[in-house]
């Protein structure tokens, strides 16, 4: 698959073997429980399951909490999607955050992290408390190799960073953080824009909540890897049982086939609806990276991408209005769909996250879909003025 072109990848990665089995759509395995074919095959399947390992051959998946085919096809998709070896589902993105956390500090004695902030507000929060054992320290990105210590297991970062859309330089934490793995939160950029471990990333995370599943009805998330991540993230799932439901990877399976081009159309429409905001005078700041002068657009990241945040001149009182008048785009959390969301970080998605990194109570978050640019253009306007 990887001599072809991502387009090409996102339409026929994860379709092995349909032919034999005399079908064209994907088939669906609801199984919760699997024949063994005897004792000891079974329990060779089992041990090798557990272990995080993928089922032998002529042996059984078990059990629906360590194995599902209908999921493994959506995993080989988007790890062909992602240029990785492997690629591990889980039942949504912070399920994936917290199975990278347990794999490789709790499980491993290694228990520092080091967050580099500005993350997802679910994130940022996982990091700061106390669930998972795990000590922490959030810094920037250019101050990530003092951060680092002996029992540091992961560095979490995100690019771009939801709400601001700051853009992070990945080889350059890769490169501070020396022996230890660096995750990249890649939803804002899905493997369409951005490929973090070509920057030598050890994980790249996705909440297929957001542009993967595209469509507003799926609750998912997926970690691309190496091969030997992947058995310490798979040996996490199944003890832990932070599984995919196998519909769900059925319809992120079917999303891949169409992100490149969702992704693209959204993208032009997010380009179009940032240049209208510049030159609106209810519009403070606009926060989206087509104008990045770093050097990671069009090297790192691929396009600007289609999430556009804007600070307003009037403050919360403003935002306050604006969520409201808004009539194409839906006053609600969540992101990457085909239809235009809006809403406030501060209150909403980052108000678990500590005042100092919070983003501004005068800024608020779009997530452009796939209407007509010019509708969505006068929505914005009208409810600006
Ligand atoms: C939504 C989101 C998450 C969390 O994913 P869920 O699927 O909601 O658990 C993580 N990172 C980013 C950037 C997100 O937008």
């Amino acid at each position: 698959m990887s001599e072809l072109h991502p387009d090409t990848i996102a339409v026929h990665a994860g379709r092995e073997g349909l032919d034999e089995l005399g079908v064209h759509a994907l088939p669906i395995d609801l199984s919760s429980t699997n024949p063994l074919p005897d004792i000891e095959r079974g329990g060779d399947s089992y041990e090798a399951l557990t272990g995080g390992r993928r089922p032998p051959e002529a042996g059984s998946n078990v059990y629906g909490r360590l194995w599902n085919p209908t999921v493994a096809r959506f995993e080989d998709a988007l790890a062909a999607l992602e240029g990785a070896d492997e690629a591990v589902a889980f039942a949504s993105g912070m399920a994936a955050m917290t199975a990278a956390l347990l794999a490789l500090c709790a499980a491993t004695g290694k228990r520092h992290v080091v967050g580099v902030r500005p993350l997802y507000g679910g994130t940022d929060a996982l990091l700061a408390g106390d669930l998972l054992g795990i000590e922490r320290t959030f810094c920037a990105v250019d101050a990530v190799a003092p951060a680092i210590r002996d029992d540091t297991g992961l560095v979490v970062m995100e690019t771009p960073a939801n709400p601001t859309l700051d853009l992070v330089d990945i080889a350059a934490v890769v490169a501070q953080a020396g022996d230890v793995p660096v995750l990249v939160d890649n939803t804002f950029a899905t493997p369409v824009l951005q490929n973090p471990l070509a920057h030598g990333a050890r994980l790249a995370l996705h909440s297929a909540t957001k542009y993967i599943g595209g469509h507003g009805d799926v609750i998912a998330g997926a970690i691309a890897c190496d091969a030997d991540t992947a058995i310490a993230l798979r040996r996490v799932r199944t003890a832990t049982g932070s599984v995919l439901h196998p519909l769900a990877g059925y319809l992120l399976h079917r999303g891949l086939t169409t992100l490149p081009v969702r992704m693209r159309a959204q993208q032009q429409n997010a380009q179009r609806i940032a240049a209208a905001l510049r030159q609106h005078p209810a519009v403070a700041r606009v926060y989206y990276p087509d104008a990045d002068t770093t050097g990671i657009l069009g090297t790192q990241l691929r396009g600007p991408g289609a999430m556009v945040s804007i600070a307003l001149r009037g403050g919360f009182d403003a935002a306050e209005r604006f969520t409201s008048a808004l009539r194409i785009f839906t006053h609600a959390v969540s992101l990457g769909g085909v239809d235009s969301l809006v809403q406030h970080p501060a209150a909403i998605s980052h108000r678990h996250v500590a005042p100092e990194a919070r983003p501004g109570a005068d800024v608020v978050r779009l997530s452009i879909g796939l209407e007509d640019a010019d509708d969505l253009v006068a929505d914005l306007a009208a409810a600006l003025g």
